[in-house]
């Protein structure tokens, strides 16, 4: 298939990612990845049939997953020595050392009891809700209520959907079917506040408000620890998050940490809810985590809960945990992860995010200037330009590739999530290719 063939066949045949098939926006093909950079296709101005291969920088680790990068000899190691074992045994009744070892590890870096895998990051979601749910059910309890914060992110079927940001997410396309939950305000986002600042104090006091209004049929939190992702990568205070979970356990409900892009470094500590001193002595019941636990390889998630939380699932009127996806634990998928945390590890993460978040905050300091640009924000290996409007996707995409450079903004953001193995050199294409994109298209 020519690149010309594969476009062809795409625009009449492939749906992408909240695509319309009769408008779709502008597709490049791929031909291989290595290291931090993707071997893509772009046509020549003005011939459909003509074009070239180019090799450029990926920004976003695709979708924060891929943290090493691609075609990681540890990780292809990996793949390739599980292939020659089993490639997928169903999780029913059988049981694998691939996810014995990860979940060892999992609770290793985590803590809590019991791990629940997932095939991908909405349905970890799902099933964490649907934990908490049965959790209470065995109590003879029936709290159908969740709480959370305007502006998050937690997936895209219908359970995360309900629990996603009311305006920026799909709550009015699905109007009638989408359950209504209970939405805080957003947290102010300064960290130098200090926890009695008057901004923090009105906010505390809403929230409480909030949740001791609906405290009896609330049968958990559910955020993203500091920083909210797809719902507009804005971080948050991490007073905010002791503040809801001394709400959640005072009135009878759970904690649940959607650490699905927050989770292994990617705020520049292991796991977002670090910020928040009062996590360490009374942390989360239930956790999720996916995206960068893959290395990018193969979709896994995984839930991890509190033996309580577990024990009282399973003493619910159901008597068990009532999820079970066929690709449950996949082997091939367990054993990547496995090995891409053991990789993270062994890089020296807490040396590497800080010199990452140098570089991003180096690098994009200049995006102030720019009159289009309304906020620039770093929070670990997160880089942020917010504009004012909405970004011209088409025309932002496309200067960065000529400055060598893939990133996929949204709404009004222009970010990146790099791998974390991307070098200082590299670092700084990727910034000056955001800002000059967003200078040359927005001003
Ligand atoms: C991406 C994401 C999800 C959904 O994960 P998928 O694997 O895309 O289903 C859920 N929660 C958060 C915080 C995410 O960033």
């Amino acid at each position: 298939m020519t690149p010309a063939e594969l476009l062809a066949f795409d625009r009449a045949h492939l749906w992408h990612p909240y695509s319309s098939i009769s408008a779709p926006g502008r597709v490049y093909p791929v031909e291989s990845a290595a290291g931090v950079r993707l071997r893509l296709w772009r046509e020549s101005a003005g011939a459909r049939a003509d074009g070239s291969y180019v090799e450029v920088i990926d920004a976003m680790s695709s979708w924060w997953a891929a943290v090493h990068g691609y075609a990681v000899p540890e990780l292809d190691a990996a793949a390739a020595d599980q292939l020659g074992r089993m490639s997928h045994v169903m999780f029913g009744g059988l049981t694998h050392e691939p996810a014995a070892r990860l979940a060892q590890q999992l609770l290793d870096r985590i803590g809590l009891d019991q791990v629940f895998f997932a095939d991908s990051g909405s349905v970890a979601v799902e099933v964490a809700m649907k934990m908490a749910w049965q959790a209470h059910a065995a109590g003879g309890l029936t709290r159908t209520k969740f709480f959370t914060l305007r502006g998050g992110y937690h997936g895209d079927t219908f359970s995360p959907m309900s629990v996603t940001d009311p305006d920026g997410g799909m709550h009015s396309l699905y109007a009638g079917l989408v359950p209504e939950h209970v939405f805080a305000p957003q947290p102010p986002d300064r960290w130098f506040l200090k926890d009695d600042a008057p901004e923090m104090q009105t906010w505390e006091t809403e929230t409480t408000r909030l949740f001791e209004k609906h405290a009896h049929e609330i049968a958990a939190v559910i955020v993203e620890p500091v920083l909210q992702g797809a719902g507009g990568m804005r971080s948050y205070h991490p007073h905010a998050l002791d503040v809801l979970t001394r709400l959640a356990r005072a009135h009878g409900a759970l904690v649940i940490h959607d650490e699905i892009a927050t989770g292994f470094w990617r705020t520049g500590k292991p796991f977002g809810r670090d910020h928040a001193p009062g996590q360490a002595a009374d942390g989360p019941d239930i956790v999720c985590v996916g995206k960068a636990l893959t290395g990018g390889y193969l979709s896994l998630a995984a839930v991890l809960c509190s033996s309580q939380v577990a024990e009282r699932v399973s003493s619910s009127p159901a008597g068990a945990m009532m999820h079970g996806p066929t690709f449950m634990a996949n082997p091939l998928a367990c054993a990547v992860a496995s090995a891409s945390l053991d990789l993270l590890d062994a890089s020296g993460p807490e040396l590497q995010l800080p010199r990452i978040s140098d570089a991003l905050e180096h690098g994009l300091a200049n995006a102030w200037d720019l009159s289009s640009v309304h906020a620039v924000r770093v929070l670990g290996a997160t880089g942020v330009i917010e504009l004012a409007g909405p970004v011209d996707v088409q025309r932002v995409t496309e200067v960065a590739l000529d400055h060598g450079v893939w990133v996929r903004p949204f709404r009004n953001l222009v970010y990146t999530m790099p791998p974390f193995v991307t070098t200082d050199e590299d670092l700084a294409t990727i910034t000056g290719a955001m800002i000059a994109a967003v200078e040359e298209v927005h001003g």
